[in-house]
């Protein structure tokens, strides 16, 4: 029997939550942490071990396929472009949608009240954890793009960007140099990139066991929190527009820019959205999103690896939504008027935050602070949103992934890099 390994992780994903599920209710909690758990871990840490010589070794095969300069900034420009479009689409949807739904009218006193008091310890961690991001100055982001040291980048999750940016300039060195003599380091890194992608087809064998540890664990952790109705109508909202991302605006943008079925695009991605909804992170996610965009939508590689790891770190249209949802509710519950100017204020400002997320769990959750700062909402409000985080953070995640995907396609489809492919 030859299940194709969307559905092998579908039904891991199904059964962990309901071994979760009994295991909670039969009070035997301690089990899965002990002995579940760590599959779960594992495998994460399977997929993150490989992501940064993936990108590295790629990124390098990719750029020095290109040939030409003008080629990586045309390339480079259409890329941003996109990704900035998405994005600000993104906001823009979530705050129709908060504004013409009004979760927040839906919270009476008492919930107000409870919530803020269960759950304001943790608030007050994350308020810390982005203080201390807002603490620097207004360039810091930039000068955190360049490592002093591309080792230590290299070794710390974080510091992606760095590695893109060392990766790139060792490429335009190739691009650069005697074609004669870039041709054996070429060659090397080819062979290598092979070789890495034959190790994810290997880790990916473990994805439905990993996925299965990885959604007993959650429904074991997760906090039981009451179905306060306004918190349902909030996550509903931010689903709804998450929705409105996955099933309108990226079909529209394949089918108008890219002349590619949306059906064949999602079959085609569906186990790297699969991973990105059971660990919450893009990162992690990465190594098989490249591999299900390169091999299986027909992406050249000179494009995805390029796209793919720029977009898991900067473009995070579900974060994006997810913030400006999550702003306007909280606004709304805790009775502060919304003018037209602080909304276009948040249109910025969660642009830049989702831009500024690490691509790790509950990233979007700590760069909402920010957000809710620039448009005077008490920060304190994040208690409000925390009991229902962790699921949304799944489906945002989704959208992150698969946005990426698609501007991937797209950028392909618009220099002549998007392949025919019969699986
Ligand atoms: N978990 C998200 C990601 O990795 C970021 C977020 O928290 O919104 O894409």
């Amino acid at each position: 029997m030859k299940l194709a390994l969307h559905w092998k992780i579908l039904i891991g994903m199904i059964l962990g939550l309901i071994f979760g599920y009994l295991m909670k209710n039969m009070e035997l909690k301690e089990i899965v942490v002990d002995w579940v758990k760590p599959f779960g871990s594992i495998f994460i840490n399977l997929l993150k071990m490989i992501a940064v010589p993936l990108i590295v070794v790629s990124l390098i095969v990719g750029l020095s396929d290109l040939k030409d300069i003008s080629k990586l900034s045309k390339l480079g420009g259409r890329t941003v472009g996109l990704y900035l479009f998405t994005t600000v689409s993104a906001v823009s949807i979530g705050l129709v949608l908060a504004n013409l739904i009004r979760p927040g009218d839906y919270i009476n006193d008492e919930s107000r009240k409870s919530l803020l008091e269960n759950f304001a310890g943790d608030a007050a961690q994350k308020i810390e954890l982005a203080e201390k991001a807002k603490s620097s100055g207004p360039l810091q982001p930039l000068v955190d793009v360049v490592p002093d040291n591309f080792f230590m980048a290299m070794t710390d999750n974080a510091s992606m960007l760095q590695v893109i940016l060392f990766v790139i300039l060792l490429g335009i060195g190739l691009i650069l140099i005697d074609e004669k003599k870039a041709k054996p380091v070429v060659d090397f890194f080819k062979g290598l990139n092979d070789v890495i992608l034959k190790i994810i087809d290997i880790i990916m064998l473990g994805a439905p066991i990993g996925v299965f540890a990885l959604m007993a664990a959650l429904m074991v952790e997760i906090p039981d929190f009451s179905t306060l109705n306004a918190l349902l109508i909030y996550a509903l909202t931010v689903v709804l527009g998450l929705s409105v991302m996955v099933f309108v605006l990226y079909p529209t943008l394949l089918v108008v820019l890219a002349k590619y079925s949306p059906i064949k695009f999602f079959k085609a991605i569906s186990p790297a959205q699969l991973l990105a909804f059971s660990t919450s992170s893009s990162a992690a996610t990465l190594p098989v999103t490249m591999e299900r965009v390169t091999e299986h939508v027909g992406v050249d590689e000179e494009v995805s690896s390029f796209v793919l790891p720029l977009g898991a770190t900067v473009n995070m249209d579900g974060t994006s939504l997810y913030q400006a949802v999550a702003a306007v509710f909280i606004a709304q519950a805790m009775g502060i008027p919304l003018d037209l100017q602080t909304q276009l204020m948040i249109v910025v400002t969660a642009t830049l935050a989702s831009i500024g997320s690490a691509a790790v769990p509950s990233a979007g959750m700590v760069m909402l602070v920010i957000v809710l700062g620039q448009a005077g909402i008490p920060e304190a409000g994040l208690a409000l949103i925390f009991a229902i985080d962790r699921p949304l953070d799944m489906c945002r995640t989704v959208v992150n992934v698969t946005s990426d995907a698609t501007v991937a396609t797209v950028v392909a489809k618009s220099v002549g890099k998007l392949h025919d492919v019969d699986k």
